[in-house]
C-alpha cells in the first residue's frame, strides 16, 4: 500500500491542475490590461477645472491646513480680468503634493471649498527619486475640457467676482 501512496499523491495533483485548467483565469495582464477601480477608490489627486477650463482651484490652503500628513504646499497668486486663472481674486500659483507623504485618507478632498481637488482613480505612483515623489501642479491638473479655453484667460471685468460658486440648492 505504502508503494501507491507517491502515486496516489501524484494523480491528486494532476487532477487539481486539470480542474482548473478550464476556469476563467483570474490573472490581469498588467500594464496592457487594467482592471476598474471601485466607485469609492481614492488613487491619486485631480485638480478640476469648471467647463470653460478656468481652474477650481482659489489657492486657500484649505487643503493643506486640513491635511494630517503636511503633505501639500500651496502660494496663491492675485488674478486679473486680463490674466485669470479661476474665479475670484486669487489662484493657485504653486500647488504641490508630496506623494511619499500622503495617506490617501482624503480630507483635502473635504476640506475644498469649490471641490477643486478630488482623488481620482489613477493609481500609477512610481518615482525613483524622492524629488520626483513631489508632483507639482502641472503634473495634477485636469486637461482643458473640450470647449474650454486654457489659463491664464482674459475675462470680461465683473463677472467672475465670486471665488466659491453660489450654491443653487444650499441643502446640496
Ligand atoms: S489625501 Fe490626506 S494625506 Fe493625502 S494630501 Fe489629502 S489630506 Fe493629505
Ligand atoms: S484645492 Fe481647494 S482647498 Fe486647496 S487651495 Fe485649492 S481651492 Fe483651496
Amino acid at each position: 500500500m505504502r508503494v501507491l501512496e507517491p502515486l496516489i499523491e501524484l494523480a491528486r495533483g494532476l487532477w487539481t491542475t486539470l480542474r482548473f485548467m478550464f476556469e476563467k483565469p483570474v490573472t490581469v495582464q498588467y500594464p496592457e490590461q487594467k482592471k476598474p477601480v471601485k466607485p469609492r477608490f481614492r488613487g491619486r489627486h485631480v485638480l478640476n477645472r469648471y467647463e470653460n477650463g478656468l481652474e477650481k482651484c482659489i489657492g486657500c490652503s484649505l487643503c493643506a491646513a486640513a491635511c494630517p500628513a503636511d503633505a501639500i504646499f500651496v502660494e496663491s497668486s492675485e488674478n486679473t480680468d486680463g490674466k485669470r486663472f479661476s474665479p475670484g481674486e486669487r489662484y493657485a500659483s504653486t500647488y504641490e503634493i508630496n506623494m511619499l507623504r500622503c495617506i490617501y485618507c482624503g480630507f483635502c478632498e473635504d476640506a475644498c471649498p469649490t471641490e477643486a481637488i478630488t482623488l481620482g482613480d489613477q493609481y500609477e505612483l512610481s518615482f525613483t527619486d524622492r524629488r520626483q515623489a513631489i508632483y507639482p501642479k502641472e503634473m495634477l491638473i485636469e486637461p482643458v475640457p473640450v470647449g474650454g479655453q486654457p489659463t491664464p484667460q482674459k475675462t470680461e471685468p465683473g463677472v467672475f467676482t465670486r471665488s466659491v460658486p453660489e450654491m443653487k440648492d444650499p441643502r446640496d
